[in-house]
């Protein structure tokens, strides 16, 4: 049965869904998950991502990691991690441009965290001959501690599970996915709910939660903070604590309706930085954050863009227009936000943290 089929018949026997329940059904079902059977990153797919925008991405971040290990005094050994490393491609710019400090690599060890099996196997073909043999883990905690974790995730949190809650004039009610009169599922509202640390907020605002996310922070936060290194977590989401519906489903690069075709769309909803960085900052680390068009202009992404198209004059147009678009406010410099976790007292490189 399809899963839209079998959520329905879920609905009918045992009642309505969270969006995060319906979020983690249609992503990774076991039969008809969207990572779990076809994920689709790339042109020909449902949608791009900053690496695939432009090789620049991941080698300005193995750059940034490699300088920040060496201000941490060059520790070795290091735990090199990727949690949600899709085609590959962010880890292997990333390892191609740490060739020219051979000492990171020579202390690191790479773990993949990838809950896909058909990424996984993408991941697998795109690292093939790359300097280091990565290692597949589903959860971060198989990455083992005890050695400083540099981490990178890109367009991670924003696939992990969050609910909704409205405001109505009987204060918050948890969003819902339940049956109309013909069957098709359709949102509705749970009884009002009592929210700690709510916002203010007008009829009909909707806040997400996402305890997925801020576990993330708080486990993060928690190694580096006794284990030392460096995370950085890049994705479109708010810096400040807001309302707002960002659930999306995107399917052939087109929003469409998130009820329309469960496993078969990529689902997310915006990072809440604010509550990942406070999870982070209550396990004990610090934690900085910014724009990803301000980060990647710090980091020179301008001059190495000059650079590429010197060596490559045939591609001066295509580079300016990947610049564009990893940078530009109105395509991903604003939306797009880079936060940095990082052992208090050991600041990144790139963040104007003294
Ligand atoms: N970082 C990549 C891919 C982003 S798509 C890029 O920038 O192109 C999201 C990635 O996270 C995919 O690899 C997906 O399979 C993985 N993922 C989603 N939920 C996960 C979970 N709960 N555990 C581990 N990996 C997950």
């Amino acid at each position: 049965m399809a899963l839209k089929e079998r959520l329905k018949s879920q609905i009918r026997n045992g009642g309505p869904l969270s969006v995060a329940q319906y979020m983690t059904l249609c992503l990774h079902d076991p039969a008809d998950g969207y990572y779990a059977v076809r994920p689709g990153l790339g042109a020909t797919g449902d949608f791009i991502t900053a690496p695939l925008v432009s090789q620049m991405f991941g080698e300005l971040i193995g750059l940034w990691f490699a300088a920040g290990w060496e201000n941490l005094g060059a520790p070795d050994p290091l735990r090199l991690v990727e949690l949600g490393p899709g085609s590959g491609v962010l880890m292997s710019d990333l390892l191609r441009a740490c060739r020219t400090r051979p000492g990171f690599l020579e202390a690191a060890d790479l773990w993949l965290i990838e809950a896909s099996e058909p990424l996984r196997r993408r991941q697998m073909a795109t690292l093939e001959g790359a300097p280091l043999r990565p290692r597949w883990a589903e959860r971060l905690e198989d990455a083992p501690a005890g050695a400083p974790l540099f981490l990178v995730a890109n367009e991670f949190l924003d696939c992990l599970p969050a609910n909704q809650f409205v405001r109505t004039r009987e204060g918050w009610r948890e969003r819902r996915i339940g049956l109309d009169d013909s069957g098709e599922l359709v949102f509705g509202l749970g009884a009002p709910t009592a929210l700690r640390d709510a916002p203010e907020a007008e009829p009909g605002a909707i806040l997400e939660i996402s305890p997925a996310q801020a576990a993330f922070g708080s486990a993060i936060g928690e190694r580096i903070a006794r284990d030392g290194g460096l995370a950085l977590l890049i994705d479109y989401g708010r810096l400040e604590p807001g309302t707002g519906d960002t659930l999306q489903a995107l399917r052939g690069h087109r929003k469409e309706p998130v009820l329309n075709s469960p496993g078969q769309a990529d689902l997310t909803v915006h990072v809440d930085f604010p509550s990942v960085l406070e999870a982070a900052v209550d396990a004990g680390a610090a934690a900085v954050a910014t724009t990803q068009g301000a980060f990647l202009l710090g980091l020179g992404i301008e001059a190495r863009a000059a650079a590429l198209a010197r060596r490559h004059p045939e591609k001066a147009a295509v580079l300016s227009r990947q610049l564009e678009r990893l940078v530009h406010p109105d395509q991903m410099g604003e939306l797009f936000k880079v936060a940095c976790i990082y052992q208090p007292g050991a600041p990144p490189p790139g963040f104007g943290v003294p």
